[in-house]
């Protein structure tokens, strides 16, 4: 049984529960529940705004785009292969089941690929940032057009925030979510003036007030920075979601998964 651990073992580490499950696309896993101190990383200084983006997943505040790997889209063709063999099988035969399970064997490894870049970044982020702002996913959803729903559920912010939700509470980061709608990409950084319209297909643009040129992410990102930092310093309209207001070094519970 091959084994790839997730995360290591806790030292002297005994789990307080061992669990074993099987996917449908039927993969065995072993899941164990261990009690473990997560100690908070040392301070640091460094503040950062993330726009979530289409064509990368992540926009940072300093002009960093990090790449969007589209792992669905990359595999659509193969699932639509796998599909169509499926189809076709007859109803309740030994081929259709192990079609089915081919199906579902390509759905489990884009889900991991995904999973496993967004734990990367997601750690990075949180590693490098002592404070995190980043608008809500209802209020990104509420400006998006209908016909990206797809290239948004796979470009899978929701996880991206839950992580960095969950990993600034284990390691003292402040996560700033700003939860009113806040016009992000229309402000100009450097002015505030707000311009009426900016499609979506409009990646660069100047400020009719100051004249300063754009990139609209990485101005999107700066103004997510700020507009979480001066909110969050008035205390309204934002969630933030604060591991460095919790003091000791709770007990924290996790999983260590191993896949056979
Ligand atoms: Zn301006």
């Amino acid at each position: 049984m091959a084994h790839s651990f997730h995360r290591a073992f806790p030292k002297d580490g005994k789990p307080s529960s061992v669990t074993i499950s099987k996917d449908c696309a039927d993969r065995y896993f072993v899941s164990m529940l261990f009690e473990e101190e997560i100690k908070p990383l040392p301070k640091t200084s460094t503040q950062v705004g993330l726009d979530l983006g289409l064509k990368s997943m992540v926009i940072l505040s300093t002009g960093e785009a990090v790449g969007n790997p589209r792992y669905y889209a990359k595999d659509e063709k193969r699932l639509a292969k796998a599909q169509r063999r499926h189809a076709k099988k007859k109803k309740g035969g030994n081929n259709r089941e192990k079609a089915r399970r081919i199906v579902a064997r390509v759905h489990a490894r884009i889900g991991d690929r995904r999973r496993d870049y967004q734990h990367k970044l997601s750690t990075r982020i949180v590693r490098e940032n002592q404070v995190i702002c980043v608008e809500s996913l209802a209020v990104k959803n509420m400006v998006q057009n209908h016909c990206l729903a797809k290239a948004v559920s796979d470009v899978g912010w929701g996880e991206l925030v839950r992580q960095l939700e969950y990993k600034s509470e284990w390691y003292g980061r402040t996560l700033i979510k700003i939860d009113r709608w806040y016009p992000s990409s229309k402000t100009c950084h450097d002015c505030k003036h707000v311009v009426e319209d900016l499609p979506l297909d409009v990646r660069e643009w100047v400020c009719p007030k100051c004249g300063v040129w754009h990139d609209r992410d990485i101005n999107a990102a700066r103004n997510i920075l700020a507009e979480g930092l001066s909110v969050s310093a008035c205390g309204g309209g934002v969630r933030p979601a604060r591991g460095s207001a919790r003091m000791g070094n709770p007990q924290r519970s996790r999983k260590v998964h191993s896949r056979g």
